[in-house]
């Protein structure tokens, strides 16, 4: 199934100290709307089935989302909103917004909730805005980002007393979370494996990853091209041809850190993303995988 982040705008009403899709493109930039509208009518005939509206705060631009989301329901393509609920100030003001989101066609919304984004938005904002959802029939979820540190028990503790349907996402540590202290992971061997979403930037250069792949400059390995010189059709297929992006599908990072000569023991002190930007990140590194991807990588399985 294709489907995409769309960064209609960078822009954002609040700047959280975690904040992964800041720094990788200018904070203000953003798609015209008309523009916009093409490209949506691109990517159904693309087979696009799910877009999800995100990079800065999308619901500054309400009138135009919805718009937008009108399109996709004509397409019939499935949306879906990232916010951090800051129009939802109080149970009004809430049903508001998600009534016009839902009357334009939305599928489901995902409400940011973290420390960082609570010291610039009410906690109350995410309950008004997740009980707005539950009483009009919108499908929402809570995407609670952590560092997996005591810090967030509190938070954790509050989704669950008023009975929020929450998934924990850990912090990337790109963007402006780049200077963050690492608390340490206590993890398994695990495969890390990542189903890798494209991420549509207002410039309209397309990455084939949505999170921190998009900040990999040295290499720019995820950059798949633009769409004012490349069709969306033709985007999508590097995408899903590239033999190495396939092998972060299927095989995973921690199997090709492992192939790359990584110890067992210093793979499991890296979070998926980190680990993925010392093998993709670095040219040296790099050239060497994509000769090896056809060859020693693929026979690298049990
Ligand atoms: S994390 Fe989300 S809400 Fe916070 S600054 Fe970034 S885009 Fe805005
Ligand atoms: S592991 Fe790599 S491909 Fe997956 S989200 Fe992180 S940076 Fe992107």
């Amino acid at each position: 199934m294709r489907k995409i982040a769309f960064g209609y705008s960078t822009r954002c009403n609040i700047r959280c100290e975690h904040c992964v899709a800041a720094d990788a493109v200018p904070d203000n930039s953003k798609m015209t709307l008309a523009g916009a509208k093409e490209i949506i009518t691109g990517m159904a005939a693309a087979k696009v089935e799910g877009i999800s509206f995100t990079a800065g705060e999308p619901l500054i631009y309400l009138d135009d989302i919805c718009e937008l989301i009108g399109l996709c329901r004509q397409y019939d393509i499935y949306t879906r909103v990232v916010t951090n609920a800051f129009w939802a100030k109080t149970p009004p003001l809430a049903d508001i917004v998600v009534r016009r989101l839902l009357q334009s066609g939305l599928s489901q919304m995902r409400i940011s909730c973290s420390r960082w984004h609570q010291q610039h938005i009410a906690r109350e904002n995410i309950l008004q805005a997740a009980e707005s959802c539950r009483r009009n029939g919108l499908e929402y979820f809570i995407s609670f980002v952590t560092d997996f540190s005591k810090a967030d028990d509190v938070v954790e503790a509050w989704l669950r007393t008023h009975h929020l349907k929450f998934f924990p996402e850990p912090v990337i540590f790109s963007g402006r979370a780049a200077a963050f202290d690492r608390t340490p992971i206590r993890t398994d061997y695990q495969a890390n494996c990542c189903s890798m979403n494209p991420y549509l930037a207002p410039n309209l250069d397309m990455f084939a990853c949505c999170d921190a792949g998009s900040h990999f400059m040295r290499t720019d390995f995820f950059l798949l091209g633009n769409l004012k010189n490349t069709g969306i059709d033709t985007l999508f297929r590097k995408s899903e041809e590239n033999r190495l992006y396939n092998h972060i599908r299927n095989l995973g990072i921690t199997a090709i850190a492992s192939f790359a000569g990584f110890k067992a023991r210093e793979i499991i002190q890296y979070r998926k993303c980190e680990l993925c930007e010392k093998l993709f990140n670095s040219p040296r590194m790099l050239d060497r995988l994509q000769r090896e991807a056809e060859t020693g990588l693929t026979n690298w399985c049990r």
